[in-house]
């Protein structure tokens, strides 16, 4: 057996290189925040690892979140060793790991599993515990070791809002841009056309001018101040909308590096005057124009996911091959607002002529159908209902129709609309009719050919007659009818004299003519109520109900009689016949038809032997 061999990562190789990572992204972002971004004072104006470590968490399982310890806290220590006593760094560690630690669990209890910037509600509840909320916090216990440090004098709540904002600041401006790039770096290289390219470049030139334009008057005395950064604010916007979460993140950080360089490094106007105030302002600019950009992305973001939804939807209603109708439930009469295509082109109603109208003008006036007192009651109660209707197109012509009708709820729970679906089943309906019609023809033609074969069964193929089971079928019946009413029943026995010298002088064929023209003429002689059977080769039997003997004699002399006149014309020659015939009577002759038949056939040898051409009544 061939067992495909299972690749499978060992999982100290990718901890080993998820620790690499963080450590060296955290220890990068550390030296950044404690090198480049502290004011002359020595306060650092951004706090960028923690945006390392708390995407590190938002990407990684949570069974993986312990691997991120050891490594925070190594460079931390490395980072900050330089600048401050070995207990002073592993508290900011400590701090630190807290702080992304509470914002990854409460955002993760929040938003599920899989955390990215794709929905308002996730950017939200990023913005509310991780920047406003765990750097906060975690910002108390920050300024408590920077007390300890300073000594005396020493102002906690300053120091509180600084390490806040600055961490605060490191994880709105990073955080988004490592989960959003490390979510769909592949999905963002397929938007960048050159179009979009073209238009990046302008934003960036707008700001370059704008922040020279900026740095040219607040180099002037008496003219600056950090917010006239508003003014960077239409650009971010821009960002925003054009480009998404991680377009606005990006312009903010651009921002943020350039105004934290140029306030650290150089003729910043208010140096003189308040630097730390100075600082506390850019800070609260930038978080506050960080978050406004990535709050306008999300939701540009959100109003494009909804916008293509609604265009799906659309397209879906269109595409779809039956009549789609809503209705709005808030208004009186539950008025059209909306038809699709194939409502127009089933009913021949343009959308125009219907908007506006309550649907039961396509019964045309026939309300009195258990389909639509069924969608009455739906509208009323507000609810589902699936019914047949007949409804009409505009020309007239009935159409049967499978409605499915379904309320639409706002937020609050209240009907506002309702969405009838409406199947055209008259095609269906008039093949289930054609079909019927043809069982309902072919039923017919089986029954006339089932009559048919009954009546070849009781009749006999060459004369027409009927056959010896049909003559004993009716012989039973009469007999038992004339012992009921005590009237008498009479049988004749009859048998072509010499027949087989017709077959000899002109063949069998002509014989069989023969036959025919016996049996009908002797069928011509009888009764309506009378039958006539053939029962061998030229042997007939007649049934004579209500007959007693004296008048089957005359019916046996009317027969014999007609046949000695009757010329029968075959092939320009003429056949003559004549015939023999016995005849009986039920209580004279017996009771049974056996007896009848036995009595008969006596009859008839006796006729032979008296010369033919004659009949006996015994
Ligand atoms: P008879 O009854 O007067 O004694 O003489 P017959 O020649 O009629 O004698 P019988 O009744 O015994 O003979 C029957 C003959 O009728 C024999 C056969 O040639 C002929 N026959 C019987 N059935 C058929 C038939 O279906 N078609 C034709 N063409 N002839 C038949
Ligand atoms: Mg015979
Ligand atoms: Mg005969």
């Amino acid at each position: 057996m061939h067992m495909r061999p299972q690749i499978q990562q060992p999982g100290w190789l990718t901890g080993l290189a998820i620790m690499v990572v963080v450590g060296l992204g955290y220890f990068a972002g550390a030296w950044l925040g404690v090198t480049q971004t502290i004011s002359p004072d020595g306060k650092a104006i951004i706090w960028p690892p923690n945006a390392v470590a708390l995407a590190a968490l938002l990407l990684l399982p949570v069974r993986r979140w312990a691997w991120i310890i050891p490594v925070v806290m190594a460079a931390e220590i490395i980072a900050d060793i330089p600048s401050f006593p070995l207990w002073a760094a592993v508290s900011f560690g400590l701090i630190n790991l807290f702080e992304v630690f509470l914002a990854a669990s409460l955002i993760r209890w929040f938003t599920g599993p899989r955390f990215n910037f794709d929905s308002l509600s996730r950017g939200g509840y990023f913005l509310l515990f991780g920047p406003l909320l765990a750097a906060g916090a975690a910002a108390l216990f920050g300024a408590g070791v920077y007390r300890e440090l300073a000594g005396e004098r020493f102002e906690y709540l300053a120091h509180w809002q600084m390490w806040w904002f600055g961490d605060a600041l490191g994880l709105v401006l990073l955080t988004p841009l490592l989960v959003i790039f490390a979510r769909q770096y592949q999905g963002m290289l397929q938007t960048w056309t050159r179009k979009r390219l073209l238009e990046l470049g302008a934003l960036l030139l707008l700001l370059g001018v704008m922040g020279m334009v900026l740095m040219v008057t607040m180099g002037q005395k008496d003219s600056g101040h950090p917010l006239s950064l508003v003014l960077l604010l239409p650009p971010v916007l821009w960002a925003a909308a054009r480009f998404g979460v991680a377009g606005a993140a990006a312009l903010v950080a651009l921002v943020a590096a350039t105004s934290i360089a140029w306030t650290v490094h150089g003729s910043w106007a208010l140096h003189d005057e308040d630097p730390e105030g100075a600082i506390l302002a850019l800070q609260q600019f930038l978080a506050v124009t960080a978050t406004v950009g990535i709050g306008v992305g999300l939701l540009m973001g959100e109003i494009e996911a909804q916008r293509m939804r609604l265009r799906l939807f659309e397209r879906t209603m269109e595409s779809i091959y039956d009549a789609v109708i809503i209705t709005d439930a808030r208004r009186l009469d539950d008025p059209i607002i909306w038809v699709n295509d194939t409502f127009e082109t089933l009913f021949g109603y343009s959308r125009d002529e219907v908007i506006g109208r309550h649907c039961r003008f396509l019964q045309h006036g026939e309300e009195d159908q258990k389909g639509v007192r069924e969608i009455h009651d739906a509208l009323r109660c507000k609810q589902p209902v699936q019914t047949l209707v007949r409804n009409y197109r505009r020309d007239g012509q009935p159409l049967w129709i499978q409605l499915s009708l379904a309320p639409v709820s706002d937020s609050h729970g209240r009907v506002t609309h309702f969405v009838g679906v409406q199947h055209d089943l008259t095609e269906l309906k008039r093949s289930k009719d054609e079909l019927e019609r043809r069982v309902a023809e072919r039923t017919k033609a089986l029954q006339k050919a089932n009559a048919r074969l009954t009546q070849q069964a009781a009749t006999d193929w060459l004369t027409g007659a009927a056959n010896r089971r049909q003559l004993m079928r009716r012989a039973r019946r009469e007999l038992a009818r004339a012992q009921l009413n005590g009237t008498p029943l009479s049988l004749l026995c009859l048998d072509l004299d010499h027949f087989k010298t017709v077959n000899d002088v002109h063949g069998h064929q002509v014989g069989d003519q023969v036959l025919k023209h016996v049996a009908y003429t002797i069928e011509e002689n009888l009764r309506p109520t009378d039958l006539l059977a053939r029962v061998g080769g030229e042997e007939f039997q007649v049934l004579l109900p209500d007959t007693d003997i004296e008048q089957a004699g005359e019916i046996a002399e009317r027969i014999r009689s007609t046949l000695y006149d009757l010329e029968i014309r075959l092939n320009d020659k003429v056949v003559k016949i004549t015939v023999s015939v016995g005849c009986a009577q039920t209580g004279r002759d017996g009771e049974d038809i056996d007896s009848l038949m036995r009595i008969g056939d006596q009859r008839l040898y006796e006729v032979k032997a008296l010369g033919r051409d004659r009949w006996v009544t015994g």
